[in-house]
């Protein structure tokens, strides 16, 4: 397919789908502060340029955050969509060179990209050692996780918060690894 083709399928994507995927994946269990972990979380208007980017002030610590604050996504000149069909690329195993040729990118640039996505989307979480145990304890996690979320969240704290987002983004990360390597 020719790299036209795929710019004009960027441009069908609804950057409004986009920016709530994110705010899916980043927070399942509604909006949290990055900085304090708190959910006395309120919007806070709209990004100036980006309208469908929501702003939130928080009511326990007042810092002011988006919904790509603290992502990998944040202050890229790649608007989100990009990031997504990447990741949507990335998915289906194709090779960087291929994603590069089908958003009309550079091959570093995706190289980038990729390897920034690879880590995970919350590039504050420091990355984790993959091992054996990362699937484990995901299945753990996601099972403690079901129907009791604020069990989970009142044993695991701030700190289990974070590192349960590392183990689930490096469990995703090995997911799509072995995928390639098979
Ligand atoms: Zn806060």
């Amino acid at each position: 397919m020719a790299a036209s083709d795929l710019i004009n399928l960027s441009g069908l994507m609804d950057d409004a789908k986009c920016f709530a995927m994110v705010r899916e994946h980043r927070w399942p269990e509604g909006v949290r502060c990055p900085f304090c972990n708190s959910s006395a979380v309120i919007r806070d208007g709209c990004d100036d340029t980006q309208p469908h980017r929501q702003r939130y002030r928080c009511k326990a610590c007042a810092g002011r955050f988006d919904d790509l604050t603290g992502t990998v996504l944040a202050g890229h000149h790649q608007p989100l969509r990009v990031w997504v069909l990447c990741l949507y690329f990335m998915g289906l195993n194709l090779s960087n060179r291929q994603i590069a040729s089908e958003l009309g990118l550079d091959g570093s640039d995706v190289q980038i990209m990729t390897e920034q996505l690879r880590r995970g989307l919350v590039a504050k979480v420091p990355a984790v050692e993959l091992t054996g145990e990362v699937e484990i304890d995901e299945v753990y996690v996601v099972a403690g996780h079901k129907g009791q979320p604020a069990a989970v969240a009142k044993r695991g704290g701030l700190d289990g918060a974070a590192s349960w987002q590392a183990r689930r983004a490096a469990a995703r990360w090995k997911r799509t690894s072995r995928r390639s390597s098979a």
